[in-house]
C-alpha cells in the first residue's frame, strides 16, 4: 500500500486554542457530556504485548496507563467511564467493540502506540471510520497532536475492527512510535503519559468545538479522507498467545503488499499490526 503519505494526511488548521479548550460551558451542554459515557479501551494485554519483535518498550503497559490516567481525568470532569480493560489482561477485539456497544450514549477512544522497523518513524497518527466519528478525530488529533514534541501524521480514515464495528463515535489514536529513540523515551515518562491523556481528554471535551471551528475553515471531512485499505480483522482465527508474534510480522508484509491482503493478526492486536511502517 504504498500511496504516498501526503494523500493521506490533512494538516488541522492552526486554531486558537483558548476558543476551543473551554470544552463545556453552558448547563445544557454540561448535562449532556455528564450523560456520555466514555468507553476506554487500552491497546493489546496480556499476552498480546503490541508492538514489533524485540521491542523493548512494551506497547500494552503504556497503552495502559495512558489509558488509567485518562480515566481519571475524565471521571474528575463528569463523564462516566468504562474500560475495556484496567489490567494486564487479554480482551478480544469482539468484546472490546461489545464493551463499547452497550453504551448507546457513549463514545470509544482507543488508545495505541504504534512500532515501525524504521527507527526513524515517528508522529502523531488518528484513525476514525464511520463519519459520525470524525469530529471526535479531529478534535483527539487537534490535541495530541497540537500537544505532543512529534510529527503530525495525520487523520486517517480505516477500517479497524474496533473501528468499523462500534456503532457509537469511534478513535483509535496512535501516540507516537516506541521505536522511535525520542519518542519512546518520552512515553516512558510518566508525565509525558499524563500530557498524552490530558490532550486526549481535551479532546474529548472539545469535539463539538473543534469541528464547529474547524468546518468554517479549511478541513478535512469524510470526504476528503480517503478510506486506507485494512485487513479485515474479523477473518481472523480464534487467537492464543503464539499469534501475537505471528501478527507482528505484518510490518514487513506490507512493504511487499503486493501478497494478499487476508488477515492474519490476532484479535487482539489490531492497531500494532496494520498501523505499522506507511511512513515509506
Ligand atoms: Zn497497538
Amino acid at each position: 500500500m504504498p500511496r504516498k503519505l501526503s494523500q493521506l494526511r490533512f494538516i488541522i488548521p492552526a486554531l486558537s486554542i483558548a476558543t476551543l479548550a473551554c470544552g463545556t460551558s453552558s448547563a445544557a451542554e454540561r448535562s449532556r457530556e455528564a450523560s456520555t459515557t466514555v468507553v476506554i479501551d487500552a491497546g493489546h494485554g496480556g499476552y498480546d504485548h503490541g508492538g514489533i519483535p524485540g521491542q523493548r518498550i512494551p506497547e500494552k503497559e503504556m497503552t495502559l496507563d495512558v489509558a488509567q490516567r485518562l480515566k481519571g481525568l475524565l471521571a474528575a470532569s463528569g463523564y462516566r467511564v468504562v474500560m475495556t480493560r484496567d489490567s494486564d489482561v487479554f480482551v478480544p477485539l469482539p468484546t472490546r467493540v461489545a464493551i463499547a456497544n452497550s453504551y448507546q450514549n457513549g463514545i470509544f477512544v482507543c488508545i495505541h502506540f504504534n512500532s515501525a522497523n524504521r527507527i526513524g518513524a515517528d508522529g502523531i497518527e488518528t484513525y476514525f471510520y464511520s463519519r459520525d466519528s470524525l469530529p471526535l478525530a479531529s478534535a483527539v488529533h487537534y490535541f495530541v497532536a497540537g500537544g505532543a514534541p512529534s510529527p503530525n501524521r495525520g487523520v486517517r480514515r480505516r477500517g479497524y475492527y474496533v473501528l468499523r464495528k462500534t456503532k457509537i463515535p469511534a478513535v483509535l489514536v496512535e501516540c507516537g512510535f516506541l521505536t522511535n529513540p525520542n519518542e519512546g523515551q518520552y512515553a516512558q515518562s510518566p508525565s509525558y503519559r499524563q500530557k498524552l491523556a490530558e490532550e486526549i481528554a481535551a479532546g474529548v471535551r472539545g469535539r463539538f468545538s473543534v469541528t464547529s471551528t474547524l468546518s468554517s475553515s479549511r478541513v478535512a471531512t469524510g470526504d476528503s479522507i480517503p478510506l486506507q485499505s485494512y485487513t479485515d480483522q474479523t477473518n481472523v482465527r480464534s487467537s492464543g498467545p503464539s499469534r501475537s508474534k505471528h501478527s507482528n510480522k505484518r510490518s514487513s508484509r506490507i512493504k511487499s503488499s503486493k501478497k494478499k491482503k487476508r488477515s492474519s493478526e490476532s484479535t487482539g492486536s489490531e492497531a500494532s499490526a496494520t498501523s505499522k511502517e506507511r511512513e515509506g
